[in-house]
Formats: C-alpha cells, sequence, structure tokens
C-alpha cells in the first residue's frame, strides 16, 4: 500500500496486510467458525487515505434479511471483497410477492440456524484462556493486561484437512448440515421460481449466496494465490492518564480539570464525567477508606522519600487499597497510584492539585504554581515522549491498536550505507509521516533492523546464504507480534540470503492461545517465493541452555537478548536463569547483542555478561544508543526518576 512511497495523512486503523503474508494466525478451532463473524470494512471504497474502521458484525446482529438498514449492509463492499451486492436500501412494502415472503421465511430461518451455531461457537471460544501474562514482575508494561483475544480469522481458503480442523465447530454442523441443506435447496428453487428484477429479488439471491458459498469475508480481493490469512487481536486495555477524563478519555490538557472529589486522583472535563465514571467508584471508595485509615492523603509529604522509596510507597499504597477491596487492581487502576499528578520536584512531591501548575505542552507534567524553581528544565527532553504516549493512548481508545503498514520492498543490495532507521525506510522507498504511525512501525522494525546491525558490525552480511537467529528470551509481544517483519525487514534487505531461520526461545512463549504450528505455515511474499527465499519460524518454549542441547538445535548466526534486562537477578519465575543462558551463548562463539530499554541498564548488563564469561570477549559495539531503536514510548516505572519513558531496543551492545 505505502510501498509507491506515498504517505498517507492519517493512519490506518487496523491494516489489513494486502502484502499477504500476514497478521499473525489463528487457531485451527476458530477456524472451523469463520462463517460466523463478518467484518464489515465501512471506510469509503478505494479511499486509502481515510482512516479505515473493520468493525466485527456478528451474524446475530442481523435481525432479518429485510433490515436493510443494517449498517453492515449499507456500506457498498470492498470491490472483489465480497460476494454480496447490496441492491438499493429496499423497503419492506416493495415485497408484495407471495413467493418472495416464502424466501424470505426460509431465510430467515436459515439467519436462526446459523445465529444459533454460532451463539455454541461463541460459547466456546470464550471459554478459552487468554494469555495476558508478561514478561516483568516489576515492569509496567502494555502487554502486561492486555487483552488478546483470539479471533476468527477472516478467511483461510486452504481447505483444511480432516485431521486439522478440531471439533468445536463440528459437531454442530454435522447436526444441523440435513436441515440446512434442505432449506439450501427449497431456498434454491424458490430463487429461481422467483427470481425477477426487483432489488428484493436481488436481495435475496445475494442472500442466497451468502448461505451456499463461501463464507462471507473481509479479504482484500485476492489478486494472487488463496493465502492463509492468519490475524490474532490485540485488544489495547485501558490506560490511566492524569491530563486525560477518566470517563471519556478526552485530553484535558489546557483544559479545565476537575480532580475527583472524593479520592482527587483521578480527572474530568466535567462534573458530569465525573459523576459518570461507574467504573472508578469501587476504587474510590477505597482509596478514601485508606487515606482515613492513615490519617493523611494518599500523597502527604512524599517529599522525603528517595526515588526507590517513592516506588515502594506506591506499591504499598497499592496493595493497601487491594486489601481495602479484597481484590487485585487492575492495571489501569495500578495507575492512579502509579503515575500521580504530583510536583515533579523531587524534594517536594506536592499532591495538593490546587497548588499545581501544569505543563500546557503535555497536560502531564506538574510543579508548584508559587515555587517556579520546581520547574525543572528537563521536562523539555520528555514533554514529547508525553505527547506521543498520550497520542497512542487516546488513538488505541477510539480504534483498537495502532497497526502501521509495512514495506514490502525488496533490496538487490546490501543497503551498507544505511545508519538509521529512517535511512532504511528511505531505502526501502517507505514513508510514514504520522507520527504515532511511525512510532509503531518502529517498534515493529527494531528486531529485525537491530539484528541486521549487529551483523554489520560484526561483517557477517555478505556472503551468508542461510541465515539463523536465535531470539532469547521472546516474547509473544514483541519479538513474535507481526511476524513477517523478519522477512520485510530482515530478509528484503540481505540479497544473498535464501533461507531466514528465526528461532525463538524462552520459557514464557506461551503457547496457551496461540498455535506455533499455524504461525510456522505463513508465508513469504510472493517475490521471496518466486525466488524460492524462505522464512523458517521455530518456536522453542524452554531455556536457552536446554535447547543448546537438543538434537535439533540450529547453530546461530547472531544472538539476540532483546531487552532482557540481565541485570536483574530474578528471572524465570524468580529464579535466575540467566547465568546459564549467558554461557550457553558464549559457548556458541558467534556475535552477540544485548539491548535493554535504557541507558542505565545497558552498562549493568554488559558487566553482567563479562562476568559470567570464562573466555575473552570482543566488544565489537560498547553501550550505545541503538540508531534501530523502537520509537515508541512505554511507560516507566521501575526507574521513573530516570527516564519517565522507556523504548524498545533502546540501549545495545554487541560482544563477540
Ligand atoms: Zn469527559
Ligand atoms: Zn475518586
Ligand atoms: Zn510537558
Ligand atoms: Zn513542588
Ligand atoms: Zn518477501
Amino acid at each position: 500500500m505505502n510501498q509507491s512511497g506515498v504517505h498517507k495523512k492519517k493512519p490506518r486503523i487496523r491494516n489489513r496486510q494486502k502484502n499477504k503474508i500476514n497478521q499473525v494466525h489463528q487457531d485451527q478451532e476458530e477456524n472451523s467458525l469463520k462463517g460466523d463473524v463478518v467484518q464489515v470494512d465501512i471506510a469509503p471504497k478505494s479511499d486509502n487515505a481515510e482512516p479505515k474502521i473493520i468493525q466485527k458484525v456478528n451474524v446475530s446482529q442481523v435481525e432479518g434479511p429485510l433490515k436493510t438498514d443494517c449498517p453492515q449492509l449499507k456500506s457498498p463492499p470492498k470491490s472483489g471483497n465480497s460476494q454480496v451486492e447490496m441492491p438499493p436500501k429496499s423497503d419492506h412494502s416493495q415485497v408484495e410477492n407471495p413467493q418472495e415472503n416464502e424466501t424470505i421465511r426460509l431465510i430467515q430461518l436459515l439467519l436462526r440456524r446459523k445465529l444459533l451455531a454460532k451463539n455454541k461457537a461463541a460459547a466456546i471460544s470464550e471459554a478459552e484462556p487468554v494469555n495476558n501474562q508478561a514478561k516483568i514482575v516489576t515492569q509496567l508494561k502494555e502487554t502486561n493486561a492486555e487483552e488478546r483475544k483470539p479471533k476468527v480469522p477472516s478467511t483461510s481458503q486452504t481447505p483444511k484437512t480432516p485431521a486439522e480442523s478440531k471439533t468445536p465447530g463440528k459437531p454442530l454442523k454435522d447436526v444441523k448440515a440435513d436441515e440446512m441443506d434442505e432449506l439450501l435447496k427449497c431456498l434454491g428453487s424458490k430463487l429461481q421460481k422467483g427470481g425477477g428484477e426487483s432489488p428484493a429479488a436481488a436481495l435475496f439471491s445475494n442472500l442466497g449466496k451468502l448461505f451456499s458459498q463461501a463464507p462471507p469475508s473481509d479479504v482484500e480481493s485476492s489478486d494472487e494465490e488463496a493465502e492463509e490469512y492468519v490475524e490474532y487481536i490485540y485488544k489495547p486495555r485501558q490506560y490511566f492518564m492524569a491530563s486525560l477524563c477518566n470517563f471519556c478519555k478526552a485530553d484535558l490538557c489546557g483544559q479545565t480539570r476537575i480532580p475527583c472529589s472524593r479520592c482527587g486522583l483521578s480527572y474530568y472535563c466535567s462534573g458530569g464525567h465525573m459523576k459518570d465514571d461507574q467504573e472508578h467508584r469501587q476504587m474510590c471508595f477505597a482509596l478514601r477508606r485508606t487515606v482515613e485509615r492513615n490519617g493523611h492523603e494518599m500523597f502527604y509529604k512524599c517529599g522525603d522519600f528517595s526515588g526507590e522509596q517513592f516506588r515502594s510507597y506506591r506499591i504499598v499504597c497499592i496493595r493497601q487499597v487491594e486489601k481495602e477491596m479484597n481484590r487485585p487492581l487492575s492495571a489501569t487502576e495500578q495507575e492512579l497510584l502509579l503515575f500521580p499528578m504530583i510536583c515533579s520536584e523531587r524534594k517536594c512531591r506536592e499532591h495538593r492539585f490546587k497548588s499545581l501548575s501544569i505543563c500546557g505542552g503535555c497536560g502531564e507534567w506538574a510543579f508548584c504554581k508559587d515555587k517556579p524553581g520546581h520547574r525543572s528544565k528537563e521536562h523539555a527532553k520528555w514533554c514529547g515522549a508525553y505527547q506521543l504516549f498520550k497520542a497512542f493512548i487516546m488513538f488505541q481508545a477510539n480504534f483498537g491498536r495502532m497497526e502501521p503498514s509495512l514495506p514490502n520492498k525488496v533490496l538487490s543490495e546490501l543497503p551498507m550505507a544505511c545508519s538509521s532507521t529512517k535511512h532504511m525506510m528511505k531505502k526501502l522507498n517507505f514513508n510514514v509521516t504520522n507520527e504515532c504511525e511511525y512510532a509503531a512501525l518502529t517498534q515493529v522494525s527494531t528486531g529485525p533492523l537491530t539484528a541486521w546491525f549487529a551483523l554489520k558490525l560484526c561483517e557477517r552480511l555478505r556472503d551468508c546464504e542461510e541465515l539463523t537467529l536465535h531470539l532469547i528470551g521472546a516474547e509473544i509481544e514483541f519479538e513474535v507480534d507481526m511476524l513477517q517483519k523478519w522477512e520485510l525487514f530482515l530478509l528484503h534487505i540481505m540479497p544473498t540470503v535464501n533461507t531466514l531461520n528465526v528461532v525463538f526461545i524462552g520459557p514464557e512463549l506461551n503457547p496457551n492461545n496461540i498455535s506455533f504450528e499455524q504461525l510456522k505455515k505463513i508465508k513469504c511474499c510472493r517475490l521471496c517465493r518466486k525466488a524460492q527465499r524462505t522464512v523458517n519460524y521455530h518456536f522453542e518454549n524452554g531455556l536457552y541452555h536446554d535447547y543448546c542441547k537438543e538434537p535439533h538445535f540450529l547453530q546461530p548466526n547472531l544472538v539476540c537478548f532483546f531487552n532482557s534486562g540481565l541485570y536483574r537477578s530474578t528471572g524465570f519465575a524468580l529464579e535466575d536463569t540467566w547465568p546459564d543462558t549467558i554461557q550457553a551463548a558464549l559457548n556458541i562463539k558467534c556475535p552477540i547483542v544485548v539491548t535493554s530499554y535504557t541507558k542505565y541498564e545497558a552498562p549493568l548488563d554488559m558487566v553482567h555478561f563479562i562476568n559470567q564469561s570464562n573466555r575473552h570477549l570482543n566488544v565489537v559495539l560498547p553501550p550505545t544508543t541503538n540508531p534501530f531503536s523502537s520509537e515508541k514510548p512505554e511507560r516507566n516505572f521501575i526507574s521513573d526518576d530516570e527516564t519517565p519513558f522507556m523504548f524498545k531496543n533502546f540501549y545495545c551492545f554487541v560482544v563477540e
């Protein structure tokens, strides 16, 4: 879509990858249910510049075929996208033909059958566990509470083998199959007889097709052969920000801001929204009770604390409130206590809203009104990050996860001169002007491009036909997310490579609601397939040093530790497994790249690495800002007095 370099003015809401490779996967189980959810693209036809809102429409919302004013029927189908061509809006009164009435009855019956099957299926899919577990214990991560729900895949034109289709949808099908067949036959004959040119007839005919043919889908007209589409929906969670109305999420920067009259910790655009915020109520009462019990306001006299003490204090507050509520706080609720609006001067931390002046740039940062000295110049460095972070939150609250479009240019020469993400995008004829979308793009590209950068530094880019990467401590939400990035940002920029093996290794690679088998089937783009180039994905749900002993171990060209926080001695399940893992990686004797979220962590990680080494390590790159890091800000709690935001792969070092 953007390959021509034409930039878009507005970000797309959910990018449907036209370049095929496509979105992450889905379980076979849901595959069998695919006919039951119709996705309707209500974007204006052929206007890529406008945000597209892809709305999931349940069949259950269609009450009957006559309701042609249903939004999903009104919107023009994308060309080639659907087999259903809707006639002009038809009125009930137009349907006078008894023949047609009979047909309507049949269609309604069919819809009901479909709906029944659908509801059962939905009940099954909802019963599945949702994997929300993120890796980091102390750190607040966006993925922490991100709700990931497996979703019905948009289409899979590849016929399934009987072995592949699992049971949940099947019995329903069997039970109802005969009945459905009968109805369809009957409908078929009605349609033949009652044909005619009336809009209603056209509608019936189309509905007939809808039932008798392939399941409806929202897939782009396929200009290539059948592909398996794999999709994974991330439902971003709600975030608390002091500069957003806690009810409507309107930006309060520069606006009147009304603190909650009871707890004073959430903020609103109006008294009405304060009253309307039912969701806040339970926590609000608990906050009040905690304050009464403590005998002082939540953030009273916090100026005495060091950065570390203040972090601990906020955790204690969370525990107190949880005790009061008799349940754990959600990630969003915790943020109310983790990121309160207080004076940013560490020695002050004034909490009384009336005494505070707020930054007009971001609305997230405050200082004492009557103490100009409490306004530090430091903030200028971060104000932009606050704004970008807020832009993300607001976008996601309105449209769901921001997914950038991706380049698909295949380079014929190594882009040796490219020394930053910006350069590389230019080389790939890819231009994204929206700041949020660009940041999201860097989040996607940073993994493969950082690996490329490390290989370049170690002079391992040339004459390499088969390339194997080990991604240690990989996470579904980061390294595995948008899997095609490994092809687009690595295979496509390394002309000599024919086979790229990406091995994801980690005990936290949680296969609960993701089928690795399905992920492995994701194919390369047409150009790569034509040139017989492939990317193989391997998933090792265990510890690295164990994988190294496996017979199917693949010798790597590069080992990557992305954002692994080696220096923190609590690894998986509170047991420090890093020393063994580092040993194993060092024994392989290939380049190793280690990245970290912050400047502060990188040298600590490196010390940890050197301490574990029993051989001479060649430091190819000492801890340095990574020119291919992510630019998407993530709120930082673990060292918030140093940096309020952190970025994936921000710092890196390379050893050999
Ligand atoms: Zn509001
Ligand atoms: Zn409140
Ligand atoms: Zn600011
Ligand atoms: Zn102050
Ligand atoms: Zn390709």
